[in-house]
């Protein structure tokens, strides 16, 4: 570095890959979004009750290996999920609607999953008593009505 150059801050970049490794992931900076959702999409895909999601812009998340690993399956235009086709392990799901990318929380290595909301609260299959809102569908800004449920 020259002198007098000042020294930029540099964005958080976090690796998420699948179960075997074959597909790596790379995210920059901070998710739009964070929380958990209770859709029985959700449900299904995860074979979980909750899903901790991470919603990143499109132009943060960058695929660093195993590119032609990856499977793709969409039941509705909302959800593209994407998984690893050698081991079956799920790594991120885009929403071109929403223009963002939902990488799962738990894949991320050293980052701080900090959950804002629930979505979907309505098909929940187990309450979560956190204080957090609990959006019936999705909050308003996500294109849902907005609409919240009692813990
Ligand atoms: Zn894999
Ligand atoms: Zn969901």
């Amino acid at each position: 570095m020259a002198p007098g150059e000042k020294e930029k801050p540099v964005a958080a970049v976090h690796k998420a890959g699948c179960f075997c490794g074959a597909v790596e992931i790379e995210v920059t900076g901070k998710p739009a979004f964070a929380g958990y959702c209770h859709c029985r999409d959700c449900q299904a895909w995860s074979a979980a009750p909750i899903n901790a999601f991470s919603l990143w812009p499109s132009s943060s998340v960058r695929i660093t290996k195993g590119e032609a690993d990856i499977g793709t399956f969409h039941k509705t235009e909302n959800s593209y999920r994407k998984y690893c086709k050698v081991c079956g392990g799920h790594v991120m799901t885009e929403h071109p609607r929403m223009r963002l990318i939902d990488v799962y929380a738990n894949l991320l290595q050293g980052f701080a999953h900090q959950p804002t909301l629930h979505a979907n609260y309505g098909s929940k299959m187990v309450s979560v008593k956190d204080g957090l809102p609990k959006f019936k569908d999705l909050p308003a800004e996500l294109g849902g009505s907005g609409e919240t449920l009692p813990d």
